[in-house]
């Protein structure tokens, strides 16, 4: 099969050190372009010095360039904008791992995908996608008698609470049993809260040391409960699963998927 070749955006940040190490050692995909932030300090040294894996004979660059299959972009908002409208000018697919896009900006990507194969996922591990859908199930056939709780565990350095996934859990656990979590969610308890009620959905947040990230939901019955846990041990999931996205998204028609349309785990 021939290589996907991929240009980094964002490459010597924190993902796309990662993207690049994984890139190194897939037989799938072959970095072509390693591409920063125009005033970044290390533009112009080898790509693999940068990201501490030796020459590989790329150099960080500060500008895109034709040439790659797929971008995979992890870095700002206003950059990842950037990098869909060149993708979508120079006929290649994108994939954005960016955090943080308005809703205007979000309306651009849409818009710029009409005419370009992208992914866009705030959260590109497959085992929390794999979650996201198996929770919904599984708060369906439980039913009403299980009461649920969501807690997610980071670092000390998060500034966000509760994280974006948890979230994401509970509102797709609420609409999935007929629940609006905006009504039903309730974060952390504390004094004579009063019992709890049958619909409400728990959300309890650790911050500590150098916790990657934890997501449990807990389904508790009489007698019994279930509960599915996600633990991320490194960022390198996050970056699997882009590749996995970038991998697939180049054989697609042009559009806007999200990774559970590269999963397959829609309909
Ligand atoms: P980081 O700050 O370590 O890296 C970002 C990189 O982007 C830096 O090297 C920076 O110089 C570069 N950059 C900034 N402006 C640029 C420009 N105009 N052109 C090219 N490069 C530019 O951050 P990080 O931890 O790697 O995270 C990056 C983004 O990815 C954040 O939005 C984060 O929330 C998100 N993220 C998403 C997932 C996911 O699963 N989707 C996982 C982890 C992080």
């Amino acid at each position: 099969m021939k290589e996907v070749k991929a240009i980094v955006v964002g490459a010597a940040g924190r993902m796309g050190a990662r993207l690049v190490h994984i890139i190194q050692e897939t037989s799938l995909m072959k970095l072509v372009q390693a591409v920063d932030r125009p005033d970044h300090p290390l533009i112009g040294k080898d790509i693999g010095e940068v990201v501490g894996l030796g020459k590989l004979g790329i150099p960080l660059e500060n500008e895109l360039k034709k040439g790659g299959d797929v971008i995979i972009n992890f870095t700002n908002p206003q950059a990842s904008l950037e990098s869909t409208a060149f993708a979508q000018k120079s006929g290649m697919a994108i994939v954005i791992g960016t955090t943080g896009l308005s809703p205007e900006q979000m309306n651009r990507v849409r818009e710029l995908s009409k005419s370009t194969r992208c992914v866009f996922a705030p959260n590109m591990s497959v085992g929390m996608n794999v979650m996201f859908r198996i929770v919904q199930e599984v708060a369906r056939v439980l039913g009403p008698e299980y009461d649920i709780e969501i807690f997610e565990a980071h670092h000390r350095l998060k500034k966000d609470s509760p994280s974006g996934t948890a979230a994401k859990l509970g509102e797709l656990i609420a609409k999935a049993i007929g629940r609006d979590f905006g009504k039903v969610g309730v974060y952390g308890r504390k004094g004579m809260v009063g019992e709890r009620t049958k619909e409400e959905i728990g959300m309890q947040v650790i911050r500590a040391g150098d916790i990657v990230g934890e997501h449990t939901v807990l389904f508790g019955g009489i007698g019994e409960r279930l509960e599915i846990i996600h633990r991320a041990h490194s960022r390198d999931n996050f970056a699997r699963g882009a590749i996995r996205a970038a991998l697939w998204v180049v054989n697609q028609p042009n559009g806007l998927y999200d990774m559970q349309d590269v999963l397959g785990l829609k309909g």
